[in-house]
């Protein structure tokens, strides 16, 4: 914090207009979605390539940090300037270049967020599949940073599978291109790969190709609940494992499902857990055999299918909860946070009910409150730790749960983040996990990006605790 960033320069490179240090600016883009909080120096808004490049190549002399953001969305303190420095907001350079629908890809800006993408894409009968449950505000460009993934990655992927290049502006500022804009290419590193799932730790993405493809003509939606958690668990393993083909498998936990009914209303099934299902496709019978398939799967587990709709309007009323959960936890009791901490491990399909009972179980133990739902067709379980912010003593706690449940997950082969990335406080325990992966991680950067300046001390270079990593979000007593 503290640098000496020279504003006029700044000022000279990308307009007046479009740098900030007032104190209000600069504390709105000191935090994210995270617990994390500290200030940037100063907010620049490029719009064209050109100036992301004269910003590095400045920033690169003075040694300067410079850490990209598209809508600060992310979880774990991704955009938040540790040692302050120079926030690039990439939400200016937000336009589709060129979409190509005879060749499947699409060329576009990072800012663009990801609903105004498929908005475009819709009327050529086509789709962007990776989607976070943020999309209304998540930018391609923090999907490729953080490799989001959503609700439908169980059929179609995540975002490392939808890009086939991109330009990339360098620390040093030089401009390479990656990639290539056809669907298949073996020429050399697939350097576009590296730099998905970067957290912006290698360069700044200036352009992207994606590649895009045919909307479903047919969606069909399920609901089933189950009496035991393990039951619904063993439903979710048993639909992937059979050859079914969901195009959406979700969890809702007890305290889920008490959220979104106490705060919002929703009248979901007072049960301990409901198992969202959808199939998608072109013909109505495959559909339907695909539905029936998962329909018999959650019998034979106990489960009681409620509805199953072809009806729009019926599935986004089925739907709604699961979509509104981060909302209604957010207002689950009054005077407490939610907080997203261990908030989106990846496990292998069989121990998900497990996993479900052991979030519970540390929840008690720490005296916090934890939810477990997720995408867990694609293996990953949210969380969020419920607590009252103000108590020093919540913390600690919340920092003992995580802990905890990290080295449970890491114990039955599960990853720390299935889809939310590590930035700050994740990374304590996903380094205690990879320790084999942290020096070519870092050889990689300082190949990159020798003088560290792209958003530094993340990932591999992230503090030991995340805790006291950098002030919180929220006032604590003393
Ligand atoms: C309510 C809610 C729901 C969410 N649901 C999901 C979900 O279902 N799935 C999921 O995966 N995530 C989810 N997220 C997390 C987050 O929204 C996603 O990871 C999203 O992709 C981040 O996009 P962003 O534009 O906000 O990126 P930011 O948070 O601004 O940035 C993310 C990372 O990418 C880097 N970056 C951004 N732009 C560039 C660029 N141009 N060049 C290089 N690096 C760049 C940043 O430095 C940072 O490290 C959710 C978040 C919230 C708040």
């Amino acid at each position: 914090m503290g640098k000496n960033v020279d504003i006029k320069l700044l000022e000279s490179i990308v307009g007046k207009e479009n740098v900030s240090n007032h104190p209000a600016i600069r504390y709105v883009y000191g935090a994210d979605a995270s617990v994390h909080q500290s200030m940037p120096d100063v907010v620049v808004q490029p719009r064209t390539i050109e100036h992301v490049q004269e910003i590095m190549r400045y920033a690169n002399a003075e040694l300067i940090p410079v850490i990209p953001r598209g809508a600060g969305s992310g979880m774990s303190g991704h955009t938040v300037p540790i040692d302050g420095g120079i926030i690039l907001d990439m939400k200016r350079m937000n336009r589709i270049l060129e979409i190509r629908p005879e060749d499947m890809y699409c060329r576009v800006e990072p800012g663009v967020v990801d609903d105004d993408l498929n908005r475009a894409l819709k009327p050529y009968g086509m789709f962007y599949p990776p989607s976070p449950a943020s999309s209304r505000i998540a930018t391609i460009g923090g999907e490729i940073g953080n490799n989001a993934s959503g609700i439908r990655s169980v059929k179609y992927g995540a975002t490392r599978d939808y890009v086939l290049g991109m330009k990339l502006v360098l620390a040093n500022g030089e401009l390479v291109n990656l990639g290539a804009t056809t669907r298949v290419e073996a020429a050399g590193y697939q350097i576009h790969r590296l730099i998905v799932g970067s957290e912006g730790t290698l360069g700044v993405i200036v352009e992207a190709t994606m590649k895009f493809i045919p909307l479903p003509k047919l969606r069909c939606l399920g609901m089933a609940t189950f009496d035991k958690i393990e039951y619904a668990g063993d439903a979710i393993a048993d639909i992937i494992t059979s050859g079914a083909e969901p195009s959406m498998l979700e969890l809702m936990d007890h305290i889920a499902i008490k959220a979104v009914n106490t705060t919002l209303n929703m009248g979901l099934p007072d049960v301990e857990a409901i198992v969202l299902f959808e199939a998608d496709g072109k013909v109505k019978e495959a559909v339907d055999y695909e539905m029936q398939t998962m329909k018999s799967i959650c019998e034979k587990h106990h489960g009681e299918v409620k509805a199953m709709s072809y009806d729009a309007q019926e599935r986004t009323r089925l739907y709604a909860g699961r979509k509104k959960l981060f909302a209604a936890l957010s207002r689950y009791k009054e005077g407490l946070a939610c907080t997203a901490l261990a908030d989106d491990m990846a496990v292998p399909y069989s121990k998900m009910a497990e996993c479900a009972k052991k979030i519970h179980e540390v929840a008690e133990k720490y005296g916090v409150i934890m939810t477990a739902y997720g995408h867990c067709g694609s293996g990953v379980m949210h969380t969020k730790i419920l607590m009252d912010p103000t108590k020093k003593e919540q913390w600690e706690a919340a920092k003992h749960a995580v802990e905890e449940i990290y080295d449970y997950v890491h114990s039955v082969g599960g990853i720390t983040s299935g889809e939310h990335g590590i930035a700050i406080s994740k990374a304590p325990s996903w380094k205690k996990a990879r320790k084999d992966l942290l020096p070519v991680m870092r050889a990689i950067k300082r190949a990159l990006d020798p003088n560290n300046i792209l958003n530094p001390h993340k990932l591999m270079d992230a503090p030991e605790d995340w805790l006291t990593a950098t002030p919180l979000r929220y006032w604590v007593k003393a």
